[in-house]
């Protein structure tokens, strides 16, 4: 009788535990759904922001543009700088609510890849050619070494364009002597090109943490370089959407080499001919410029833009 007591004590005991641990289940399930619609709603107000943020941001850099062109003679070269500084000043605006749209697109899965065959060495020609720009006021040199018979490669190219300007624009705004150096190799399967510099380096324990959005090495307001550390976030994505991976080894003060590794085939059927023959396709036309043109449309700002285009293109 005593051992049956016993027993009857436990089963109650466990049953007690099972109850506990059924309840416990709940609690976590009703706290991963929390999370997951908090991530959810984060991505979608991002999302959303960046698009009220991106409209009136375009008219002011419209009518900036407009004036800029407009003014020569009108004001003195002071007020061209200052309007000058207005449109840069936006433009550095847009680019940074375009990477958090970018990132809100990726995360909520919205990105789609639009593949097709390119030359890696002309999407890396277009991007050293921009930064040597930068690099030259830097004094560091731009060296780029890649094999003759490189195949095309079958990718997203604005996404591959935008993840490796973001890797060899840091290489180049890190470095203060020396050189960037980027290197392309093949095998049969991945293209593999690698962004060396000879800048500040990354310290050991900072190199898991730099690809994670709104993270840099010095966090600092007083810091030097500027950025927002959504650079890599996002080129890690976007090299991952394309199928492909980052690496980076580093040393503190010697430099960094970032090396990006890129299927060379897509994975996915390769594009239509709607992304092979971008939809703004614009064809001018002389024989109409005689004509007078009926535009409707509900944007003052875009009113004045396209007016001032077409005016100067000779329409009435
Ligand atoms: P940021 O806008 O600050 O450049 P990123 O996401 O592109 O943001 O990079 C995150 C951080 O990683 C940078 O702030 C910097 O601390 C570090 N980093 C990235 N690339 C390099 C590099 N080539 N050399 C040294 N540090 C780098």
């Amino acid at each position: 009788e005593s051992q049956s007591e016993e027993l009857q004590a436990q089963a109650e005991e466990l049953q007690q535990q099972t109850e506990e641990l059924q309840e416990q289940n709940l609690e976590l399930e009703a706290q991963r759904e929390q999370v997951e619609s908090s991530s959810r709603l984060k991505s979608e107000f991002l999302s959303n922001m960046s698009h009220e943020l991106r409209t009136p941001l375009n008219s002011i850099l419209a009518l900036s543009r407009v004036l800029i062109m407009r003014v020569p003679g009108k004001l003195d070269a002071e007020e061209i700088n200052y309007l000058g500084i207005v449109e840069r000043n936006g433009k550095q605006l847009l680019a940074l609510i375009n990477d958090i749209l970018d990132l809100s697109k990726i995360e909520a899965g919205k990105m789609d890849v639009a593949c097709r065959e390119v030359s890696l060495l002309s999407i890396l020609s277009v991007i050293v050619e921009g930064q040597e720009i930068i690099a030259d006021k830097k004094g560091i040199s731009i060296e780029m070494e890649a094999p003759d018979d490189l195949p095309p490669i079958e990718t997203d190219e604005i996404k591959l364009h935008h993840a490796l300007i973001n890797i060899i624009g840091n290489a180049v705004k890190f470095t203060d002597k020396g050189k960037v150096e980027i290197s392309v190799t093949h095998d049969s399967q991945n293209a593999y090109i690698r962004i060396t510099d000879s800048g500040i380096g990354i310290p050991e324990e900072s190199i898991d943490s730099i690809f994670d959005e709104f993270r840099q090495v010095d966090g600092s307001s007083s810091r030097e370089y500027e950025g927002t550390g959504l650079g890599l976030a996002i080129a890690r994505k976007m090299i991952k959407v394309l199928g492909g991976s980052i690496h980076v080894e580093s040393e503190l003060d010697v430099g960094s080499v970032f090396t990006v590794s890129l299927p060379l085939f897509c994975g996915k059927e390769l594009s239509t001919s709607e992304s092979r023959n971008p939809h703004y396709s614009e064809s001018k036309s002389s024989a109409i410029t005689d004509q007078r043109i009926l535009l409707v449309e509900d944007n003052e700002v875009s009113i004045i833009q396209v007016k001032m285009v077409l005016e100067s293109e000779g329409f009435l």
